[in-house]
């Protein structure tokens, strides 16, 4: 829902034509204010009055309606953040199976008794906390946004989504899907606007008790310091420098196929890339000439290409940021083996904010292109020689968000998957998101999970009540 009264437009950019393809109001500071309070008489009004079946009829609506506008919405993320269709086209999917899934849970999350010492029944209730700030990134706007929304609306709670200043298109038709679905108004509610004015405000309020932020860990650094003059509740999903940790028994050809992408897909906007490639001393020399073979394959270009492999950067600042990290390596005495290049007038590229995903070699654990989250196409390759080395060289890092481990020996999977401090690791492979599996970072990538059912704990409060029978 956009208010009435306007401040000023957020111009939305197609990153790959540079032009602007929306102006979207700003909310003022009054504005907000309202929906805060909205939202806040949402809770006691029929919202607070239906059964939890009832709440999770609504969220399958929701998941219907987001399905039934898949091509639209798809196109409209393609647009607006650069990634490849086909790449939106699944977001979308995911997107529609959190409210599928949440759906689902609403009436299977509950309390329980518990046989206490005193002589009664002591037992716990789920409640809702009350108003939820959500806000999320540019990289992955709409499954972001789902992946909060529906765990808060299971629970009961009130909502306001806050959508990146660059990509707040897919979340506005969230806004009307969920009206359409039956949503009573101000339970979700969308506050457009940037982060300094509107965010700031949100997370300030005394009337909002829970935060759930998906960002830089500077800015989740923020948060945190403002949720404390009121005790808000506080998740944060933040930054992430992860590794991809290759032994020597693996098919090297194979697995470069199978985790490239884990570090350039959506030109290395990803939380999860495997910006640090830590291959066995043995295959080094082996694993870079593939990769670097694979890397020249790689379709740039139209992200409304269905065989696009890799879009734009989402602005120019972003990638001006990628190319100052290059020049960082390059200082640094790392070697650039490919790419790190822009994709511009110079060499045939009129329009977009294209890139050439680059490979750097010979990096060790001390450089900044290896310590810092450059959130773009850039990988780092290192070299270890035994998996105690392996280990620490993944852990060198105030990051602990995701990571792979590639070896055909399951005992070194295990000691591995244990030694390595990270929320999320994938055996063999590049995922890391499963709906149905908690979500989330160790040390300065985050605080608490998002996904599968660990996230219902999060959006909601326990209650303890005890019945005396004396
Ligand atoms: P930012 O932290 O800059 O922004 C994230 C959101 O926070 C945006 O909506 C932004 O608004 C808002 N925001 C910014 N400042 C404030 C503030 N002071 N108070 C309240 N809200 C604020 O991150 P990016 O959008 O640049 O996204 C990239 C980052 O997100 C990377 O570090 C990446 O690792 C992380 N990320 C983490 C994921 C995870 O699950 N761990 C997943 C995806 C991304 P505005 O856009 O208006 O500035």
């Amino acid at each position: 829902m956009i208010p009435k009264t306007l401040e000023k437009n957020l111009s939305v950019i197609n990153p790959a034509t540079e032009e602007v393809i929306a102006e979207i109001p700003s909310w003022t500071p009054e504005q907000l204010e309202r929906a805060v309070a909205n939202a806040k008489m949402a809770l006691g009004g029929p919202w607070a009055k239906i059964s939890a079946r009832e709440r999770g009829k609504i969220l399958l609506k929701i998941a219907q309606g987001i399905q039934s506008r898949h091509e639209e919405l798809a196109q409209l993320e393609t647009k607006n953040t650069g990634k490849p269709i086909r790449d939106s086209r699944d977001e979308v999917n995911l997107a529609a199976d959190s409210f599928e899934y949440y759906a689902g849970a609403t009436n299977k999350f509950f309390g329980e008794t518990i046989p206490v010492t005193a002589r009664g029944l002591c037992m716990t209730l789920k409640e809702p906390i009350g108003v939820c700030a959500l806000i999320v990134p540019w990289n992955y706007p709409l499954v972001i946004a789902c992946w909060k929304v529906a765990p808060a609306l299971a629970c009961g709670n009130t909502v306001l989504l806050k959508p990146a200043s660059l990509t707040p298109l897919t979340a506005i038709e969230l806004g009307k899907i969920a009206l359409e679905a039956g949503l009573p108004e101000g339970v979700l509610q969308v506050a457009l606007g940037s982060g300094n004015a509107i965010g700031q405000q949100l997370i300030s309020h005394p009337d909002v008790v829970k935060i759930s932020l998906t960002g830089e860990t500077t800015t989740g650094k923020k948060v945190m310091r403002a949720a404390a003059e009121t005790l808000k509740r506080v998740s944060l999903e933040l930054g992430g420098k992860s590794p991809n940790i290759i032994f020597d028994d693996v098919d090297v050809k194979a697995c470069v196929a199978n985790s490239i992408l884990s570090v350039f897909s959506n030109c290395g906007q990803d939380c999860c890339a495997r910006s640090r490639f830590i291959v066995s001393a043995k295959i080094t020399d082996q694993f870079l000439t593939e990769l670097v073979a694979k890397a020249k394959t790689l379709k740039i270009g139209d992200p409304l290409n269905p065989e696009t492999e890799i879009g734009p950067m989402i602005s120019n600042a972003q990638r001006r940021r990628v190319l100052d990290y290059v020049d960082i390596g390059k200082q640094e005495k790392a070697e650039l083996v490919w790419g790190g290049t822009a994709l511009d007038k110079n060499n045939g590229q009129s329009k977009g904010y294209f890139i050439v995903p680059a490979v750097f070699a010979k990096t060790t654990s001390n450089m900044r292109i290896v310590q810092e989250e450059i959130f773009g196409p850039v990988v780092c390759v290192m070299p270890f020689n035994d998996e105690e080395e392996a280990a620490r060289l993944a852990n060198d890092s105030i990051y602990g968000l995701s990571g792979s481990i590639w070896t055909n020996n399951a005992a070194r999977a295990i000691r591995m998957a244990k030694a390595v401090k990270s929320g999320v690791l994938s055996i063999n492979s590049s995922s890391s998101v499963h709906l149905e599996a908690p979500f989330g970072g160790y040390k300065q990538s985050g605080l608490g999970r998002e996904l599968g059912m660990k996230a219902l704990e999060t959006y909601s409060e326990t209650k303890t009540v005890f019945f005396s029978e004396v």
